[in-house]
């Protein structure tokens, strides 16, 4: 417990921790979220032989030694069902994704064609029995499962819940999150201007962290640092699925927030984590709420939500991808690491010669939140480093708005 690696407190975490329970949503607000049961198909899809070619649809043996004329004896639209069969020396018109009719085995495209007259067709070369047919069921049969349950709603997904009618699905419940921040030094944003307060910048930066995973949080202000006050907003927090207090969680004479948790029956699963920044980090369950004592510096509160929060939360939805996506870079100047704690270096990525590169966002003190405005990614120096030389490899964890970039990447 006295020294808790990152990981082992990742663990701890994600072990207590499980997808919340399912509700049905509409279509339109199924984006971002988990499938909690398989999609069937409800049809054959396409629902009969169609051409893949605006073309006639021919009997191959007839075309066998092309150049071949053929009688046309109706044209087939998409949409349309057709009327007639087509006998040896016939054919029929056809657009792409309309039905073949009776008796054609095989659709020509209308290139390989010309036209003689209205009803009359040259056909130019030979095909194959199947030619530029798609199969009834070639998309998709009925009853099979088009998306698994556990899949995540990207734009694609949505076109594939619409193409089987789902006009609801369901998906796994989104955790409810409320955010307390606590200090007596803390100013509010709408409190008045006072230059001897600290603005509470963590219930904003936390919210909006909350945000990007789609979760609207609950903010619930700022607890002074005195035990009465302190109690009465915690346990509003602990109304809610997650509670995340920022600030209070050390060992100062006036860090209230550990022992008035565990007075409202918090049961605490550690409170101090090896790395850096972001010591005084601590994780405790009641039996309906996952509470997380976030340390009051922004950059550490920020940094602790990325690596315990965040995955928290995915779980908690129902992901199966619960940690951001790592790089390896290319560092590009040497940075120091003297202590055994994990640390976290805020980082911007580029490419040279087409080599991710990593540079440190400038001074990396815990109470600079600049770093963390600017910074791509989090850079991870491993506990047991001695330091790391500009040029040698490194892990970056990828950090929101790291997957864009200036130019196309290419000439496609
Ligand atoms: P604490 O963990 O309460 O000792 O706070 C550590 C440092 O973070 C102190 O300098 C606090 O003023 C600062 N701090 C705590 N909470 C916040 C907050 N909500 N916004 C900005 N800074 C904070
Ligand atoms: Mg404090």
């Amino acid at each position: 417990m006295e020294h808790l690696t990152v990981t082992a407190a990742q663990q701890c975490v994600l072990a207590s921790i499980k997808s919340l329970g399912k509700e049905s949503v509409r279509l339109e607000h199924t984006l971002g979220r988990v499938l909690a049961e398989d999609i069937r198909a409800n049809r054959d899809q396409p629902p009969y032989d169609v051409s893949a070619m605006d073309g006639f649809a021919l009997r191959s043996a007839d075309v066998a030694s092309a150049p071949a004329m053929l009688e046309i004896i109706e044209d087939i639209k998409a949409g349309d069902m057709p009327q007639k069969s087509v006998q040896a020396g016939q054919c029929a018109r056809i657009m792409t994704g309309a039905p073949v009719p009776q008796g054609a085995d095989a659709v020509i495209r209308v290139e390989d064609t010309q036209a003689l007259s209205d009803t009359r067709v040259q056909i130019n070369v030979a095909v194959k029995s199947r030619n530029d047919i798609r199969d009834r069921g070639e998309s998709m049969k009925h009853g099979e499962v088009v998306l698994p349950a556990g899949t995540e709603i990207t734009p694609g997904a949505v076109g594939m819940l619409a193409m089987v009618k789902r006009a609801s699905a369901e998906v796994y419940r989104m955790p409810r999150v409320a955010i307390l921040s606590t200090g007596d030094e803390l100013e509010g944003l709408n409190d008045p201007f006072d230059a001897n307060k600290i603005p509470d910048a963590n219930s904003y930066a936390l919210m909006a962290q909350v945000q990007a995973l789609g979760i609207t949080p609950d903010l619930l202000g700022i607890a002074r640092d005195e035990p009465a006050h302190l109690k009465e907003m915690l346990q509003r927090g602990l109304q809610y699925d997650v509670l995340l207090v920022s600030g209070g969680t050390s060992v100062g004479v006036h860090d209230y927030v550990r022992p008035t948790l565990e007075a409202l029956g918090v049961q605490m699963k550690f409170w101090r984590v090896e790395m850096k920044p972001g010591h005084p980090m601590a994780f405790g369950t009641t039996a309906n709420t996952f509470v997380f004592g976030l340390p009051g510096n922004p950059v550490s509160s920020m940094v602790c939500f990325e690596q315990f929060v965040l995955p928290a939360l995915r779980r908690m939805a129902g992901f199966t991808r619960v940690h951001r996506r790592t790089v390896t870079a290319k560092l590009a100047r040497d940075v120091k690491h003297k202590h055994s704690r994990t640390e976290f270096v805020r980082v911007l990525l580029g490419k040279e010669d087409d080599v991710l590169v990593a540079t440190p966002t400038g001074d990396q003190g815990s109470g600079i939140l600049h770093s963390m405005a600017l910074a791509e990614g989090l850079l991870v120096i491993p506990s047991v480093s001695k330091g790391i030389a500009a040029g040698e490899q490194v892990t970056v964890q990828l950090l929101d708005g790291a997957e864009y970039q200036n130019e196309a990447g290419g000439d496609f």
